[in-house]
């Protein structure tokens, strides 16, 4: 953690995802799941919010990328030439004294002698290799012969499809193969909420090049991914782009980034873009004995292409949009009098309902029935909500504590009592400014729909 505010800051965050139904602890009632995690109604929208966003401008907007979805059960034989089965592994130490499990890296050094950042204890056991890889069986035999892996990346059902994807999507180079899909690892301690989590997401992109080309499509993709988190309203100034320096990258890596966010608790990796050469195919192509060459047509060359990967987690992205919108401002309440209110400032392209409809009385049928004319005309463009329960003050307050961009009221002026003028218009209301402006209910589906991007 770093200062006194930022854990606070960190603990309202935590209370308030599960208070509003973004993210619970998995199997609470029994006492928790550790490093799993369950996503409510608010916390699905806004991580398929999330993932369709990543696949529009990764895949759809693009005629050079392709998707796939593969299988999480991962064949033994693909994890062993990718290397996973050897070196998928953190070295594990434990304190003797508070029974703790540590990574070596979290264990804290005092005056040159290593201890436990628990217990500050110096009964440490050697370090030893912990495989990463959840280990399961397949079928009926539970030996062997029947063990297969709960991938622990999506990328290695990319490589292994490279040769079938590129037969049926006749793509040239440079090409790329956009998965999204979960992932699993055995992380020796799980923390700082879904960020280091045992089952996660991830969004993950295999861009394939001509050699001579990885360098530079190494820095392209630093800057796309940049950009991507700004068009989903993370601030660039909280972004920090880090050189994963040569003792610490992949053998196999020519140039690794990691884009790090900071996270309350500190700063923290969000995504890896790595330029992982010809690593990945000539592996697989050497352990199967099929080619996984590309043929270029106008060289007349064959050769393994090289590979450029954006590889983004969907939890930890989810965890920083919600950091990045968390506020506190001053809002008055029903009497005029100033308090203060919670909002989640997230873009409209992510938050999970994009707009809420109130009837201003719940008991006067004309508006009751206008407010659920506007529900459906809205519903078909995007998520809505309807709510007519309390004051009107609080339902706003309700909305902002959620992050939706915009609330439509139905009043009395809709229904055309005081001024004609005004009949079959709204209030709409914008939950930055709190502004309201009149809009004729007719425009409103083009109105939101310009300002949800
Ligand atoms: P770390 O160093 O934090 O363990 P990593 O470098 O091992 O991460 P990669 O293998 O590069 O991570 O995975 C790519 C992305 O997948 C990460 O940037 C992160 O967003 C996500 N990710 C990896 N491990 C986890 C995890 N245990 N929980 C949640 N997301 C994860």
């Amino acid at each position: 953690m770093n200062s006194k505010a930022d854990s606070e800051r960190m603990e309202k965050i935590v209370s308030l995802c599960k208070r509003r139904g973004f993210i619970f602890q998995s199997s609470e009632i029994y006492g928790g799941l550790n490093g799993a995690w369950d996503y409510g109604p608010l916390g699905v929208e806004l991580k398929r919010n999330l993932k369709d966003y990543w696949w529009r401008a990764m895949v759809h907007e693009r005629d050079d990328v392709v998707g796939m979805d593969g299988a999480i059960l991962t064949h033994p034989e693909v994890l062993r030439a990718s290397g996973h089965v050897e070196g998928f592994s953190d070295p594990m130490i434990d304190c003797r004294s508070c029974k703790a499990h540590l990574r070596f890296d979290q264990l804290i050094e005092k005056k040159g002698v290593k201890q436990c950042p628990n217990c500050g204890g110096k009964d440490l056991t050697e370090a030893r290799q912990f495989n990463l890889m959840f280990e399961t069986h397949v079928g009926a035999a539970a030996d062997e012969s029947s063990i297969a892996y709960l991938r622990p990346e999506t990328a290695q059902s990319i490589f292994v499809q490279f040769k079938n994807i590129l037969e049926v999507s006749r793509k040239k180079l440079p090409f790329g193969i956009a998965q999204i899909g979960k992932a699993f690892r055995n992380e020796i301690n799980p923390r700082n909420f879904t960020f280091r989590s045992r089952e996660f997401e991830q969004m993950e992109l295999e861009y394939f090049c001509r050699p001579e080309r990885g360098m530079e499509l190494l820095e392209y993709w630093k800057e796309e991914r940049l950009k991507f988190y700004e068009n989903i309203g993370i601030s660039r100034s909280k972004l920090h782009v880090l050189t994963v320096p040569d003792e610490e990258r992949a053998f196999y890596s020519k140039g690794t980034y990691d884009i790090e966010y900071e996270f309350p608790f500190g700063r923290q990796e969000l995504e890896g873009v790595a330029y992982r050469t010809d690593y990945d195919l000539s592996q697989h192509q050497k352990a199967s004995g099929k080619s996984l060459e590309y043929f270029d047509e106008e060289t007349k060359q064959k050769f393994i292409p090289h590979v450029v990967e954006p590889s983004a987690g969907v939890d930890r992205t989810v965890l920083a949009l919600i950091c990045e919108a968390y506020a506190e401002d001053e809002a008055p309440d029903e009497k005029g009098k100033m308090e203060t209110r919670i909002v989640l400032r997230f873009h409209p392209r992510i938050a999970p309902i994009k707009c809420a409809v109130f009837p201003l009385l719940k008991n006067k049928e004309p508006l009751v029935a206008k407010a659920k004319e506007i529900v459906d005309l809205l519903s078909t463009h995007m998520y809505v909500f309807y709510d007519e329960s309390g004051a009107i003050g609080r339902r706003y307050r309700r909305q902002d504590e959620i992050g939706t961009p915009f609330g439509v009221t139905v009043d009395f002026e809709t229904l055309g009592e005081k001024d004609p003028a005004l009949r079959d218009t709204v209030t709409l209301r914008d939950r930055d400014s709190m502004k309201q402006e009149r809009v004729a209910i007719r425009d409103l589906p083009a109105i939101l729909r310009e300002r949800l991007g």
